[in-house]
């Protein structure tokens, strides 16, 4: 059987990608279904890709076996593309998503709904033994609300309004979001790579 790792410890992510591949026979273990203490491998790239392939080859190096890792962020026009690769800790450390979407909210006070276009991003990077990392970008468009609303999903959720839609990303159910999120339109780019191995 085919087998992939998924370069997280964060087991939402990580049952998200083992649905999408069981249909393709393909094994999916992350790292916390290792017994041995995986590296936080840091993120000192300076766009998604360079991030998400750190984690990806740093760790396929380690296992010899090919992993896939992925980077996130949401990308603002009006802020010239922050908090981008910085998101998980844009109002600084500890990481905290109330104060990082209160620091955009802030930002934005007196930027008008026209000029509140904004998107998230997640590229994620597959690292092979001997071979070249290969990428997949996925996008969700939308604009920055003026107040946060909704009580799902994580981090910027209650202040996204995807494009079409009259509620922010938190109000839509978790069914509702994979149907246009990032993570999801990345994810559902991985059909051609999964058929070749
Ligand atoms: P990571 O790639 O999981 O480290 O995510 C980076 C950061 O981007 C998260 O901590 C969130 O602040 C933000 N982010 C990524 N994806 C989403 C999403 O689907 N909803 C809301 N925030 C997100």
């Amino acid at each position: 059987m085919k087998e992939i790792i998924i370069a997280t410890k964060n087991k939402g992510k990580a049952d998200e990608f083992k649905s999408f591949f069981k249909k393709y026979g393909v094994s999916v273990k992350s790292l916390l279904d290792f017994q041995e203490v995986m590296p936080d491998v840091d993120e000192t790239g300076s766009t998604f890709e360079e991030n998400a392939a750190l984690k990806a080859e740093e760790i396929s190096a380690m296992l010899s076996i090919p992993v896939l890792a992925d980077d996130s962020g949401l990308v603002i026009d009006a802020l010239n593309g922050e908090p981008g690769i910085y998101s998980a800790r844009y109002a600084g450390e500890p990481k905290n998503d109330q104060a990082n979407l209160n620091k955009v909210l802030q930002e934005l006070q007196n930027v008008p709904k026209d000029n509140r276009k904004a998107r998230f991003v997640c590229v994620l990077a597959i690292a092979m033994p001997g071979e070249a990392t290969v990428f997949r970008t996925g996008y969700c468009e939308g604009e920055i609300a003026f107040s946060p609303r909704g009580e799902h999903g994580f981090g910027y959720d209650p202040i996204f309004i995807p494009q079409g839609c009259n509620y922010t990303m938190a109000e839509l159910s978790a069914k509702e979001k994979n149907e246009i999120s990032h993570r999801s339109n990345a994810i559902n780019q991985l059909e051609d790579w999964i058929i070749s191995i």
